[in-house]
């Protein structure tokens, strides 16, 4: 319990799987290595769905090989462009089961670290993630305060802060240390 309260990768998938269902789908925002997608995979069993977004090719790659090695049998699909732009793929868009997107921001640390997540595209992607997530669904976010997401996680934090009445917003963060991610949990209640 308190390993998992000190790293906030550990603390945001306890928070995901207590969530998701088998059978259900689920969207990694940012794919990155693909820790994450091999996680919901698993979550989700194979009746179920993921839907990954990266803007690397690169980390694409690295994905679908540790998707490989860790034998899932869970039909995911690896998309290369912006999670801002998830609203335009008609299979996610309009599935009813999504229950739950992750999000870990900033940049993937094996492969170019100048691409990093941007306030605008982070913005308008949770927009539509609290769209599409079923009743009872969840969004976690990991953002980063370093110089490059400072903005970005201000911004998060304000709109997370004003969400309407159809949502639960918490916010997870180490108050003794500036620079630790914090970790945004969005719910959408069963019933508004
Ligand atoms: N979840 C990953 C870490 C992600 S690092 C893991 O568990 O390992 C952040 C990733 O976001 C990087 O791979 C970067 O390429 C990607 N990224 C940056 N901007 C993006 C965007 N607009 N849409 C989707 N992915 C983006």
């Amino acid at each position: 319990m308190i390993e998992t309260f000190r790293r906030q990768t550990l603390f945001a998938q306890a928070c995901v799987k207590d969530i998701l269902k088998p059978g259900d789908s689920a969207v990694d925002g940012t794919v990155g290595t693909g820790e994450d997608t091999v996680f919901l995979a698993q979550c989700v069993g194979p009746k179920g769905k993921v839907y990954g977004f990266d803007i690397q090719k690169a980390a694409l790659e690295e994905a679908q090989e540790n998707i490989r090695k860790n034998a899932v049998e869970t039909p995911i699909q690896l998309i290369c462009d912006g999670h801002q732009h998830m609203g335009n793929y008609p299979k996610l868009s309009e599935d009813s089961d999504i229950g739950a997107v992750m999000f870990n921001l900033g940049y993937w640390p094996d492969g170019d670290q100048s691409v990093t997540t941007q306030a605008d595209t982070t913005l308008a992607a949770l927009k539509q993630s609290v769209r599409l997530i079923r009743p009872g669904g969840i969004v976690s976010v990991i953002a980063y305060s370093h110089s490059a997401g400072q903005d970005e996680k201000e911004q998060i934090d304000q709109w997370v802060g004003h969400l309407d009445h159809h949502y639960d917003t918490y916010c997870f963060e180490v108050k003794n240390h500036n620079h630790a991610p914090t970790v945004y949990l969005i719910l959408k209640k069963e019933r508004p």
